[in-house]
């Protein structure tokens, strides 16, 4: 810590490059061929611009992937620099990004969210628990990630997912 503190006052901080051939592409799922048709239909909006707003839900974290999440707003990430940003309303977004098992008393909130996003939207789902239900999967409590609820688009895998591999995904499924 005292050397990352050390670092950071010695050089200030510094905006990590990225080079998209460079990254692990291991923990992120696109599914393509959805993905494909959805982004043609966009593109054939005239009101669509090449940025990209996001829209999260916690369907039910740990709050672990929220952090990570948030992460991409610092100056280290900053992925408003490739024109992605998050939005308050649903309605104002392109993307919903949901973290979380999809605990009984938040599905109705995330369908109603699901619902207010303008079509075509696009669903990123982060981390395990988002994908199947994770560590929580056998809960009574939870309905097992979104996976088979809603139709995802990217799926980043991890307990909690880097902020790293959060953006590549995005990276790579808008082709910045
Ligand atoms: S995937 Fe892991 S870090 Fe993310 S919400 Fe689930 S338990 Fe927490």
């Amino acid at each position: 810590m005292f050397n990352i503190i050390k670092t950071r006052i010695k050089e200030g901080i510094k905006t990590k490059k990225i080079n998209i051939e460079d990254i692990k592409k291991d923990n992120i799922v696109i599914f393509n061929e959805e993905l494909k048709n959805k982004l043609l239909n966009k593109s054939k909006n005239k009101n669509f611009t090449n940025n990209i707003s996001v829209r999260v839900v916690d369907s039910g974290s740990c709050n672990a992937c929220l952090h990570e999440m948030s992460a991409l707003t610092n100056p280290y990430y900053d992925m408003e620099r490739f024109g992605f940003k998050f939005v308050a309303a649903p309605k104002h977004a392109d993307v919903l990004m949901v973290a979380g098992c999809v605990a009984r008393n938040m599905y109705s909130a995330l369908l109603k969210t699901y619902e207010n996003v303008p079509y075509p939207k696009f669903v990123v789902a982060i981390g395990d628990c988002a994908m199947n239900g994770g560590v929580f999967k056998d809960s009574y409590a939870t309905l097992g990630g979104i996976q088979d609820k809603l139709t995802v688009d990217i799926l980043i895998k991890g307990c909690p997912p880097e902020p790293i591999d959060i953006l590549a995904g995005l990276l790579l499924a808008f082709g910045k």
